[in-house]
């Protein structure tokens, strides 16, 4: 097939997620095929070879083309592509993979049931909570809290527990039962005059004012990513989660960790969870799972929850939950290889040592910017956030794209960095087998994109 014809029957036939369809349907917005790819690397139809500074969606945490995995998926496929989860039915791959995702989660989690993507996983989540809360007799415990700017996936919960307006408008979401409290965003403070322990005092009572205006007794879990990842790449303030973890114990509200990006190794621990010390009562996974060579997630429910789950099912018979692919063994035969490549490489100690390098090169160039408010990072998550004026904290009007206009200038260099969906924020989350040298071209081209932009 040449170009041409594939360009013309991706517009005609295929329209594309978190795409503009009326732009991409009338050709205004590029439409790019990617071919082959190989650790950071990626490479398109036309022969042009990019530094993926995203890992995909971060997803490919072991970096691509790693033959090992291929071969596992290979292997499986050839010997059993399907049967599926049903009825205590399994696979040597999803049973292996049940036990490394265990080996390596926190202490106090018990079992892990596998779905498909970080969207599905969710909607398991609040569904085991809801059912949790019916077996222990508190049938009006439900409600859902999450954070303004919080990323939970596109599914209609989901999507509700999302909390950026993309995700939102024109859809009629949030549903009911699905509140939004302040994100941990502190250099998007209100008040300019509070320091970050005010702002971790501050996020902390607007959590209590709204479990004390709903009544506890009707708020089921609070969902968080330890870091807010799609809502800015924002690591919390000092103190946040320590803050925030006694007002839920206090309130038997359960902690769902939403780890699809921060799970697996990307901020230089296993789990973000092990990195916060957070004692979550159910955790989300995908992503790095996998590092999306097959599609998989996974929803890990600690021991607390398990128990009162057993019990309900002696009392009501088997969990009405279930999907056709739940664990599917092609999925699960990467999850194998994928784990054991993350360990053989000790990729996780690489993110903690390059990711930290990588966000400090980008403050050395970049933090004088007049237009760069702030260089910020954990492990290996990196952002640069745009400012129209840094004195006064002033952000550029939406309708600028200063941030697209930064990745586009960027990706034309080579380079890609994401335009985070809201807000002027330039995200970087490679893959975590990136080097030093890899890491000096980010930055080198990120300055380079800065300086053609604001020319
Ligand atoms: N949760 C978080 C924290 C995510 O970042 C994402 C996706 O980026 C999701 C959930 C949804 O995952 P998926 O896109 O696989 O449905």
């Amino acid at each position: 097939l040449t170009n041409d014809t594939l360009d013309r029957w991706d517009r005609e036939n295929f329209f594309h997620p978190s795409t503009h369809l009326a732009q991409h349907a009338r050709g205004e917005s590029p439409s790019r095929i990617i071919t082959t790819a190989e650790g950071c690397h990626i490479t398109d139809r036309d022969g042009n070879r990019f530094l993926d500074g995203f890992a995909g969606l971060y997803c490919v945490n072991i970096g691509y083309g790693r033959q090992e995995v291929s071969e596992a998926i290979a292997a499986q496929a050839r010997e059993l592509a399907y049967y599926h989860a049903y009825v205590g039915h399994g696979t040597e791959a999803s049973i292996t993979l049940s036990k490394m995702v265990l080996d390596r989660a926190p202490a106090n989690m018990s079992k892990v049931y596998f779905g498909l993507g970080g969207s599905d996983a969710n909607e398991t989540n609040i569904k085991l909570v809801w059912y949790y809360n019916n077996i222990r007799g508190l049938p009006a415990k439900k409600k859902i809290i999450s954070r303004w700017r919080g990323y939970h996936g596109s599914g209609l919960v989901s999507g509700s527990m999302t909390g950026l307006h993309l995700f939102h408008q024109k859809f009629d979401l949030p549903l009911d039962r699905i509140l939004h409290t302040t994100a941990p965003y502190f250099f998007r403070r209100e008040h300019e005059a509070m320091d970050e322990e005010a702002f971790t005092a501050h996020c902390a009572s607007e959590l209590q004012a709204m479990i004390d205006r709903e009544g506890a007794d009707t708020i089921a879990a609070f969902i968080a990513e330890p870091v807010l990842g799609t809502g800015g790449l924002v690591p919390p303030p000092a103190g946040y989660w320590d803050a925030i973890m006694p007002i839920l114990k206090a309130n038997d509200i359960l902690l769902i960790a939403d780890e699809v990006v921060t799970g697996f190794g990307r901020l230089g621990s296993m789990f973000g969870s092990d990195h916060f010390g957070l004692e979550a009562d159910l955790i989300t996974i995908a992503k790095g799972l996998t590092s999306a060579y097959a599609p998989l997630s996974g929803t890990i429910v600690s021991d607390k929850v398990w128990r009162v789950l057993e019990q309900g099912t002696d009392e009501n018979g088997p969990l009405g939950h279930g999907w056709t692919y739940s664990a599917h063994p092609i999925g699960a035969a990467a999850g194998v290889a994928n784990l054991q490549v993350l360990d053989k490489l000790n990729l996780v100690e690489n993110a903690g040592s390059v990711g930290p390098y990588l966000t400090e090169q980008l403050r050395l160039a970049l933090a004088d910017h007049p237009n760069v408010g702030e260089v910020r990072g954990i492990g290996m998550l990196s952002a640069v956030e745009f400012v129209a004026d840094k004195a006064t904290r002033t952000f550029f009007d939406p309708s600028a794209k200063i941030g697209p206009a930064v990745a586009g200038a960027l990706m034309a260099a080579g380079v890609i960095g994401r335009a985070m969906p809201q807000g002027d924020i330039l995200g970087f989350a490679p893959p975590l087998c990136l080097t030093r040298e890899e890491a000096d071209v980010i930055v080198a081209k990120t300055a380079a994109a800065l300086a053609k932009v604001f020319a």
